[in-house]
């Protein structure tokens, strides 16, 4: 176990920040602030109009209520357990100090996304009650939440620690669940149906609230894996062949349960979506993630949606505010 680097070591005070020694935790802090934004400066006059009027009148289809009921429903709980697992768990672990800014910058942008859950709901008259316990209610929701809360059961004990090989290994696990699986794929299908739909010019102020949320969690991914790939490159036993085989193993399940849910969003598929090509981009995406951290890909599909690996790129997120959200939405009648 390597004891001089960014667990378990004892010589870090995690009040010196200075000098650094993992400049990438501060870039990301850097652009975390850069992409400040918070739900209330999007204006929401047009969705209230849209949701309220009857499908005859040029509302939305049931089809498109149910989608984005759905996606607000999976949402609004998936922002607090992630907060909750940075806060209660990856803090703990990670003392080294420049990562812990990060840590705490992210968390506060995991509040700004459940404020933004919480703006939606009172914009559209939506029943509390009703959105916060789908992901009870709804079984596709409720198994992807079941499946990353079981992948942190073991770190989730207050006398856990990453003290040996294999405690490592459940923190890269964890790490792996909710960075790679819950930020990373989870919330992915759910954002090229709703920017889809934005495209479409449908409730363009939810589908912007989405897009900036898309831009943050596509910095918290990024975030995450340079952490798993740190640890694992300061403790390079950890990273065996059977270690490996699981987290490629758990991303398949994923890929199941997202393309379940997915499914159940749009049972009879809409806005130029449908079961397969949804399908193919969580494979395209899956592939991606797994790369990111030294892992072969699964899967070999190419993105069906080039448009969402546009807005995602975090080469380009720097400079989205000043591609306006208004130039996504006249690509909206690309044929597809
Ligand atoms: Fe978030
Ligand atoms: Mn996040």
């Amino acid at each position: 176990m390597n004891k001089a680097g960014i667990l378990n070591n004892s010589t870090i005070d995690p009040n010196k920040i200075l000098p650094m020694r993992y400049p990438w935790a501060r870039e990301y802090y850097k652009t975390g602030v850069n992409n400040n934004w918070v739900p209330e400066e999007v204006p929401m006059m047009d969705d209230i109009e849209l949701w309220k009027k009857s499908p005859e009148r040029g509302g939305l289809t049931p089809e498109e209520r149910r989608m984005i009921l759905w996606n607000l429903g999976f949402f609004s709980t998936a922002e607090s357990l992630t907060a909750n697992n940075i806060v209660l768990a990856v803090y703990r672990h990670v003392t080294n100090p420049e990562c812990r800014q990060y840590l705490l910058r992210q968390a506060f942008e995991e509040a700004i996304h459940t404020d933004m859950f919480i703006y939606c709901s009172d914009s559209l008259g939506l029943d509390p009650d009703e959105i916060y316990s789908m992901y009870e209610s709804v079984p596709s929701i409720k198994a992807k939440d079941d499946f990353v809360i079981g992948m942190t059961s073991s770190i989730m004990d207050p006398n856990f620690k990453t003290d040996t090989t294999e405690n490592i290994q459940k923190f890269i696990h964890d790490l792996f669940g909710y960075y790679v699986i819950m930020e990373g794929v989870f919330f992915y299908a759910g954002f090229a149906m709703m920017l889809q739909l934005l495209r479409q010019q449908k409730m363009v102020g939810i589908g912007e609230q989405f897009q900036y949320t898309l831009r943050d969690e596509s910095v918290h991914l990024a975030f995450g894996s340079d952490l798993i790939n740190t640890i694992v490159q300061e403790n390079s036993e950890v990273w065996t062949d059977s270690f490996k085989q699981d987290l490629a193993d758990k991303m398949k399940v994923a890929v199941d349960l997202e393309d379940a849910y997915a499914q159940d969003c749009l049972p009879r598929g809409i806005m130029g979506m449908n079961a397969e090509i949804i399908r193919q981009y969580l494979e395209h995406i899956a592939d991606r993630r797994l790369e990111r951290i030294g892992l072969e890909k699964i899967y070999g599909a190419t993105n069906p949606f080039p448009w969402m690996s546009e807005i995602m790129d975090l080469k380009k997120e720097k400079n989205f505010f000043e591609t306006r959200v208004t130039e996504y939405q006249t690509a909206g009648n690309l044929d597809w």
